[in-house]
């Protein structure tokens, strides 16, 4: 997408429940929900034990539609009901308010709803008490909830979008404006581009915090969990060097204009951890109760076990299929409204070998999340 334009009309998943849906290609991400498991049951616990609410109020923010979406939902309603039973309390009303963008496929979510809640009683049976669930599509860069409504923040797999490509590539020292090397940051992209897309995520990560700090009862928490990077080299971006390889193979080849191309942006960061203490520290909101990094292989969603998301043995190009579709399926609404349909099946197929070829070259391609808890400044 181009400079300065927001993400707030374009951006979403692809949608539905077919082959290259969102819901269909999301096992990558249902495994960071897996792995922050234990961090939403820990503060989970302590917010519902703090404040023991007669109606739980959660909000799932950048939940997409898929199978994601409403397991987040049954964790929350586990974690509640194990404490609760510890307790010898019964369950409290549970409202959760699911939240995407405007464009987002909130109606297979919808439709799904029914088999949702009827799973529930049937895992529950009449233990569990009104459960109601609610959308609120908006960009959590702004407001969302009324001022001091909310308990409970979740949001996974999403503050890695900006809410804009960064506007200002213009070096503030030398006043030049820049010539960018790609679709995306990349370790050689010149100094003053690196600086706009950090100030982009400090901008949008502060207007975050202080939304959802407005939002929340006193006590209230947030788990994120986004994707990151370590030691200033960053695997993710490997991805995007290689999307936009492709287009420039394509470009070569006179499939896309020059033009097109090089006003295309990936509005994505990944910050380092100090980038992010840093800048939760300044907004000053929240309290940092927890951080943990893992590491996710790029084939991860096709793996069962941990040993296969490390030591890979099945064939590259497999692997680069399965790549090439779970990245399709979270960029082609970008791509496809910049460069249009027609070029997508061609784009995609020459991602898919330059990903296969990558694999035999490095095998190993992980990059590093962040998963972080926080707490209300009282
Ligand atoms: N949480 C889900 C989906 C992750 S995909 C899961 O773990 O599987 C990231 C989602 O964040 C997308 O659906 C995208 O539309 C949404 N998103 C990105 N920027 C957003 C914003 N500013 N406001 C709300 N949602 C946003």
């Amino acid at each position: 997408m181009e400079v300065g334009m927001s993400t707030q009309n374009i951006l979403h998943m692809n949608s539905g429940v077919g082959d290259k849906s969102y819901a269909h290609n999301s096992f990558f991400q249902k495994k960071a929900i897996i792995k922050a498991k234990p961090i939403l049951e820990e503060s989970m616990t302590r917010l519902y034990y703090n404040i023991l609410p007669k109606c739980l109020k959660v909000a799932d923010l950048g939940c997409s539609s898929g199978p994601n979406t409403l397991e987040v939902i049954s964790n929350i309603i586990n974690i509640v009901d194990t404490t609760s039973s510890n307790l010898n309390l019964s369950l409290p009303d549970f409202q959760f308010y699911l939240n995407d963008l405007f464009e987002s496929d909130f109606n297979t979510v919808f439709k799904s709803l029914p088999q949702f809640y009827k799973t529930l009683e049937g895992k529950k049976g009449n233990k569990i008490g009104p459960c109601f669930i609610n959308a609120t599509p908006g960009t959590f860069y702004k407001r969302l909830f009324p001022t001091s409504s909310m308990h409970f923040f979740h949001c996974s797999y999403s503050l890695h979008w900006l809410s804009q490509a960064p506007e200002e590539f213009i070096d503030a020292d030398g006043g030049e404006a820049l010539e960018r090397d790609g679709i995306y940051l990349r370790s050689t992209s010149p100094r003053a581009m690196q600086k706009a897309y950090l100030r982009q995520f400090q901008r949008d990560l502060k207007a975050f915090l202080k939304s959802r700090s407005e939002e929340l009862v006193p006590g209230g928490e947030m788990v994120l969990t986004f994707i990151g990077r370590q030691n200033n080299t960053s695997e993710i971006r490997a991805t995007w060097d290689l999307l936009g390889f492709a287009l420039n193979d394509m470009l070569s080849e006179n499939l896309i204009e020059k033009e097109t191309l090089k006003s295309f942006n990936i509005p994505n960061y990944d910050p380092s951890m100090e980038e992010v203490k840093e800048i939760i520290e300044e907004e000053g909101s929240f309290i940092l109760h927890r951080v943990e990094t893992i590491w996710m292989g790029w084939h991860g969603n096709m793996m069962n076990n941990e040993e296969g998301a490390n030591g890979n043995k099945l064939d590259e190009n497999m692997t680069g299929e399965f790549i090439a579709k779970y990245i399709r399926a979270v960029t082609e609404p970008l791509l496809k409204a910049h460069f249009g349909q027609r070029i997508m099946d061609e784009l995609f197929l020459r991602f898919k070998d330059k990903v296969a070829q990558l694999l035999r070259d490095i095998q190993i391609l992980e990059f590093p999340n962040f998963i972080v808890s926080l707490i209300k400044n009282a």
